[in-house]
C-alpha cells in the first residue's frame, strides 16, 4: 500500500475544493481567509453551492464573480433547476457566461418542501439535472458542466440501472465530470465505478470528500442524503461530542485514512466539501504531497 503511495506524485492529483456563499459578513471574512490559505495549493476549481430552492442565487453570483476577479482560481458556479422557469434558469446561465464563468455544476436540486418529500418540477422549469446539462451545452457550448453522482444511489433511485441510467443521460448531455455525494465507506465507492465502467461512462468520477466537523451534523446531514455512516466509522467518533480538540485530531485521521486510502484505489482526483474551512482540507492535501505553489499569507495560520 504505501508502495503506491509514495510512487505517485503530487502533479498527478488533482484536487478541487467546494464553498457555500456567505450570509454574513463575519462568515464572509472566515471564507475569504479559507480560500486565501487553499488557493497556494492551485486547486483545478472552486466551486460554490447554490442555495435550496434558489435562495442564494445573488450570493453564489456574487461570491463567483469576487473569486473570478480578486483571485487566478477557476471558478465553477452550482446551479439547480428547483423553483424557477427555464426562462430565469437560462438568465443566470447567460449571466455566469457574461462574467467569464467556464464552469457550471448543474444539479436538479431538492424538492422545495425539503428532503423527502416528492420532487415536482417547476412547472415551467427543466425537470433534472440532464435536461439542464442540455440546455448550458447547447446555448453555452465554451461552458464545462459538471454533474452530481452518488456512491450510494440517490435516494429517489427505486434500483440501480435508474441510477446510472440518470447518469448516463447527463454524460450523454454533455456533462464532462461526476462529483460524487460524500461516501465514508471507499469499498462502495469502488463498486459504484465499477457499474459505470460496466454502463460505458468514462467521464471521471470525482470522490466527494468531506472532513467531519461536527458528527451528529454530518450524520444527520448523510441520513438525508442517503449515505451511509457505517457503525465502525461512528464509533470513532464516540464519546467526544464535549472535546472539540480530540474531535478534530481525529477528524483529520479518518479523513486522511479515506484519501490515502483511496490513493491506493488508483484515485487521483478529488472534490472536497470545505464547509468553508481550510485548516483540516489543508492538512490533507499536504498529506497528499500537495504543496504551495507560492507561500501562504502570513497570517494563514489562523484561517
Ligand atoms: P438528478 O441527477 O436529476 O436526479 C437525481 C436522482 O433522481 C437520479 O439518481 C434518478 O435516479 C432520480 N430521477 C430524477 N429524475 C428522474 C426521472 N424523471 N425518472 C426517474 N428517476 C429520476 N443541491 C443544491 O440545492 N445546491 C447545490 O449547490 C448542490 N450541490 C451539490 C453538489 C454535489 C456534488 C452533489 C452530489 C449534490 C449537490 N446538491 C446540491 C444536492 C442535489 O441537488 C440533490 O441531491 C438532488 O436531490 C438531486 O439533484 P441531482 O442533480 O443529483 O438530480
Amino acid at each position: 500500500a504505501r508502495a503506491s503511495r509514495s510512487s505517485r506524485s503530487p502533479s498527478d492529483l488533482s484536487v478541487s475544493f467546494e464553498f457555500f456563499p456567505p450570509k454574513t459578513e463575519a462568515m464572509e471574512e472566515t471564507l475569504w481567509r479559507s480560500i486565501e490559505r487553499l488557493a497556494p495549493l492551485a486547486p483545478d476549481f472552486v466551486s460554490v453551492t447554490y442555495g435550496a430552492g434558489g435562495s442564494t442565487r445573488e450570493r453564489t453570483h456574487a461570491t463567483v464573480a469576487r473569486i473570478l476577479s480578486e483571485t487566478g482560481l477557476k471558478p465553477a458556479a452550482h446551479l439547480t433547476c428547483v423553483g424557477a422557469t427555464k426562462g430565469e434558469v437560462d438568465a443566470v446561465v447567460d449571466s455566469y457566461a457574461e462574467a467569464g464563468v467556464r464552469h457550471i455544476v448543474a444539479l436538479r436540486g431538492d424538492p422545495v418542501e425539503g428532503i423527502g418529500t416528492a420532487y415536482r418540477a417547476h412547472p415551467g422549469g427543466y425537470d433534472r439535472a440532464a435536461d439542464l446539462v442540455e440546455a448550458i451545452r447547447s446555448h453555452h457550448p465554451e461552458i464545462e458542466v459538471s454533474v452530481s453522482a452518488y456512491a450510494e444511489r440517490h435516494p429517489e433511485s427505486p434500483d440501480w440501472s435508474t441510477e446510472i441510467d440518470n447518469l448516463k443521460r447527463k454524460v450523454d448531455a454533455g456533462a464532462t465530470r461526476a462529483i460524487t455525494q460524500f461516501f465514508f465507506d471507499n469499498d462502495l465507492y469502488s463498486a459504484f465505478l465499477d457499474r459505470v465502467a460496466a454502463a460505458g461512462i468514462s467521464i471521471p468520477i470525482v470522490p466527494g470528500i468531506v472532513p467531519v466537523l461536527n458528527f451528529s451534523q454530518t450524520a444527520k446531514f448523510a441520513q438525508k442524503a442517503g449515505a451511509s455512516v457505517p457503525d465502525w466509522f461512528a464509533a470513532r467518533f464516540e464519546g467526544l461530542e464535549e472535546d472539540q480538540a480530540t474531535r478534530q485530531l481525529v477528524a483529520a485521521a479518518v479523513c486522511a485514512e479515506q484519501v490515502l486510502d483511496l490513493v491506493d484505489r488508483g484515485v487521483s482526483d478529488f472534490h472536497f466539501y470545505t464547509m468553508n474551512r481550510a485548516d483540516l482540507v489543508y492538512a490533507i492535501c499536504h498529506l497528499l504531497g500537495m504543496r504551495p505553489v507560492k507561500p501562504a499569507a502570513p497570517d494563514a495560520a489562523a484561517a
